[in-house]
């Protein structure tokens, strides 16, 4: 930090003071500007971007073409409302989605305004396709604040006290390779957590009233957590045989952050229904929810839909996203700057071997910090020094997990080589002093 935080300092007096509590707060940075890789805090400090905006930045701050895709726009019309007035960015933009995350011979799109919402109606659209009423998710999972976005969100911390919750939703095990400790191989876990899915799934449910099941392939705020290629396929030939919709929130984990457009894409296993929001508009408000027609169109009229959904803005926001994300190969992109981290932290874990894990796919890595390497004893203390650390050195980081013992970063793609050594040079020495190493 260069300069006196007076006005940071006032901002976050005046939050304390007005925003209700239950607003969490990751750290204390506060934006006047923010461009590319950089947000420039109220005081004019540069702090360089680790957390994105929770993944919602991948193509960065203010990407030139998306705001003048978004003033143009807004000097055309605001809004009709879609249901009321159809208007063309709403059409274009579901055509650019099914042809970028195809599900099937046909793909149809509905978009909303956020993950949640996109959640909420891919569930909707799975009981009217199926018509069955139960819903399997997993631990670990995250997918939302609205009511039954929450039900299927795992961790307690983020639901407490605002049951009841939606009914006919049971949780799977999540197979987590890292957590399970290793003690056999990764092919005999795979075996034996299918094993588990075909039995817990018989056990919590009849399978004949399922309708879906809803994961994050490569699990978000649970951690950074991917689920191993094999268990997906299972799961893909489980939802057949049960005729189940599988569902694959990639809120978190869409938009190029993997290099792809989703993270099923890496894997090669398509979803019957996807969800997409963050970065897909570059910080507008949009959201999506992608599948294959015949199961898209099982919806009856009016059950799915919205006074705002895909506002006229935020489609000129997504489309201009999408074509500036192509333009500049942004998938590419996310494969060598994920490299970059995860070579580099790799390094740090051989200096610094009490960190539990250093994991990720493309760019969306992760460093877990556990006590005497044993992944069931999360080392929230160390994890939070560095976090803080961090931010007093000008890098916004973000954390992660149950016990929120998990450094996720999700920087812009676009993020140059300077401005990324530079932080993951403040990361490192974080992560160096907590340990007491030079
Ligand atoms: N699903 C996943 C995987 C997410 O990571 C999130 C947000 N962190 C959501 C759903 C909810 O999205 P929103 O906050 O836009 O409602």
């Amino acid at each position: 930090m260069t300069k006196e935080n007076t006005k940071s300092l006032e901002l976050l007096e005046r939050r304390k003071n007005i925003v209700a509590n239950g607003v969490g707060v990751f750290n204390t940075a506060t934006v006047m500007d923010a461009k590319g890789a950089m947000i420039i805090d109220a005081d004019g400090n540069e702090l360089i971007d680790f957390a994105g905006g929770i993944g919602v930045v991948n193509a960065g701050h203010c990407p030139e073409p998306v705001v003048a895709a978004i003033r143009e726009q807004a000097g055309k019309y605001l809004h009709t409302s879609f249901n009321v007035v159809t208007y063309e960015p709403y059409i274009e933009l579901c055509e650019e989605l099914a042809e970028i995350l195809p599900h099937g011979e046909k793909t149809k799109v509905m978009l909303v305004s956020t993950g949640a919402e996109a959640v909420e109606n891919a569930i909707k659209i799975a009981r009217q396709a199926t018509k069955r009423p139960a819903v399997l998710c997993y631990t670990g999972a995250y997918h939302g604040r609205t009511m039954m976005a929450m039900t299927l969100t795992s961790k307690i911390g983020y639901k407490s006290g605002c049951g009841p919750f939606a009914p006919e939703v049971y949780r799977l095990p999540f197979p987590d390779f890292y957590h399970y400790r290793g003690l056999k191989s990764m092919a005999a876990f795979v075996k034996d957590e299918l094993k588990r899915l075909h039995e817990s799934a018989l056990n919590l449910v009849d399978v004949k009233n399922v309708a879906a099941i809803i994961l994050e392939p490569i699990q978000g705020e649970g951690g950074f957590t991917p689920i191993p290629k094999k268990y997906l396929l299972g799961l893909r030939a489980f939802c057949d045989e049960h005729g189940i919709m599988l569902i694959m929130d990639e809120v978190q984990s869409g938009f190029c952050r993997t290099g792809h457009w989703a993270s099923w894409q890496h894997y090669g296993v398509q979803p019957d229904i996807s969800t997409y929001a963050k970065s897909m508009g570059s910080g507008l408000p949009i959201a999506a929810v992608v599948g294959r027609a015949e199961v898209m169109d099982a919806a009856a009229s009016g059950t799915i839909g919205g006074t705002y959904i895909g506002s006229p803005v935020c489609c000129a926001a997504a489309l201009a996203t999408i074509k500036y994300m192509k333009a500049i190969d942004l998938n590419q992109k996310a494969k060598k700057v994920g490299s970059t981290i995860l070579g580099r932290l790799k390094k740090i874990k051989k200096v610094c071997p009490e960190i539990g894990d250093v994991r990720g796919i493309g760019a969306m890595i992760a460093v877990e910090f556990v006590k005497d390497n044993d992944p069931s004893q999360p080392d929230t203390e160390t994890c939070s020094k560095i976090v803080d650390g961090c931010s007093d050195n000008g890098l916004i980081m973000l954390n992660a997990g149950i016990h929120k013992n998990i450094i996720r970063i999700l920087c812009p793609l676009v993020i140059t080589p300077q401005q990324l050594d530079k932080g993951l040079t403040i990361l490192e020495n974080e992560i160096m002093k907590a340990y007491n190493k030079s």
